[in-house]
């Protein structure tokens, strides 16, 4: 079983859930160098396939050449109505919608097998694009406005399933989103697999309590109290919910007054640890985060330092001081 460990702690100290199998994610096959292109030729992305691909098994999916379109083939767009546009070829104008279609739906179901924690679509395509892809009018005018045929029917059939496109994973902040996303999808799909129990939701809510409360305060409120009221109540119902709330919180973006509030809340737990020369040198820290002179990642390492060093239990346990593996330098961008 490939395992990968989360950031510079040993197991021993790893919040519950952070060594974990490889996740399962679903990508475009010309993104991993694939040459299934209408041309014969590939997109490969360097980072998805060698840095993410260290920590990620990939489920590589082509919609075209799977359909049974050729390699090369003939290219194609999207036409019409761009709520649901028609897949037409440039050249000769056949309508591949049907086919497209019908082999889509029968592709989501076959993937629900794959226990996929997110999907990275090549952007622009009208197959797997996801979104602001040409649709053209009966002007032949394009509007960057519609989905991909397969994308779209992904993207319905699993909506709670974090989704990214390459083209926005160059984004700093939103790479670091979506990877913080898959992460939290894999470790609730670890949950679930334990058992469906109040006190496994407990612990799961209270060890992202903090990275909730980055992305959310309002969602952080009310999962607590879902979870606070959760016993008695219909557990699956709690259960759903909690799970849409949790995807719904994490989409939010977290910016950084709102990291500044949960750096400035983890300093609570140090009153009477730190001397008032390092409280200050932290705040000092955390000032310079917030003006934009360091990255995320110098207040977050120094709170991990005395976190370890004075072994703040609660503290220990929280993935917001440990999301996603270190290596992937997620909070290293101001
Ligand atoms: S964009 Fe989608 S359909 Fe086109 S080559 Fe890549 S994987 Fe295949």
């Amino acid at each position: 079983m490939a395992v990968v460990v989360l950031g510079n702690y040993s197991n021993e100290d790893l919040p519950r859930g952070a060594a974990m199998e490889k996740i399962r994610l679903g990508i475009s096959a010309c993104l991993l160098g694939e040459n299934v292109r209408y041309d014969g030729g590939h997109k490969l992305d360097r980072f998805l396939r060698d840095t993410l691909g260290q920590y990620v098994d990939y489920v590589p999916v082509c919609p075209e050449v799977e359909c049974g379109l050729g390699i090369p083939r003939e290219s194609m767009h999207l036409e019409g109505n761009p709520q649901a546009p028609r897949l037409i070829t440039t050249r000769t104008g056949k309508d591949l919608t049907d086919l497209m279609v019908t082999w889509s739906r029968n592709r989501v179901q076959e993937l629900e097998k794959e226990e996929l924690c997110g999907f990275v679509f090549k952007s622009n395509s009208p197959s797997s694009g996801m979104e602001r892809v040409k649709v053209f009018d009966e002007s032949r005018m394009p509007r960057k406005s519609g989905s991909g045929i397969f994308a779209g029917i992904f993207m319905d059939h699993f909506p709670l399933l974090p989704v990214e496109d390459e083209g926005r994973l160059h984004d700093a902040r939103l790479r670091e989103n979506f990877i913080e996303r898959i992460f939290v999808f894999r470790r609730w799909r670890e949950m679930l697999g334990t058992g469906r129990k109040v006190g496994l939701l407990v612990d799961f809510h209270t060890r992202h309590k903090l990275l909730i409360m980055s992305h959310s305060p309002n969602h952080y409120r009310a999962m607590g109290k879902l979870v606070a009221e959760a016993k008695g109540a219909p557990f699956d119902e709690v259960l759903s919910r909690y799970r849409n709330q949790l995807m719904e919180a994490l989409k939010l973006k977290t910016t950084v007054k709102k990291n500044a509030n949960v750096l400035h809340h983890l300093m609570g737990y140090f009153k009477r640890q730190l001397s008032s020369d390092e409280k200050k040198e932290v705040l000092e820290i955390i000032d310079n985060y917030t003006r934009g002179y360091l990255p995320l990642i110098v207040p977050i390492t120094l709170i991990n330092h005395y976190v370890r060093k004075y072994d703040q239990p609660y503290l220990k346990q929280q993935f917001y001081l440990n999301p996603h593996p270190i290596e992937l330098q997620l909070r290293n961008h101001v």
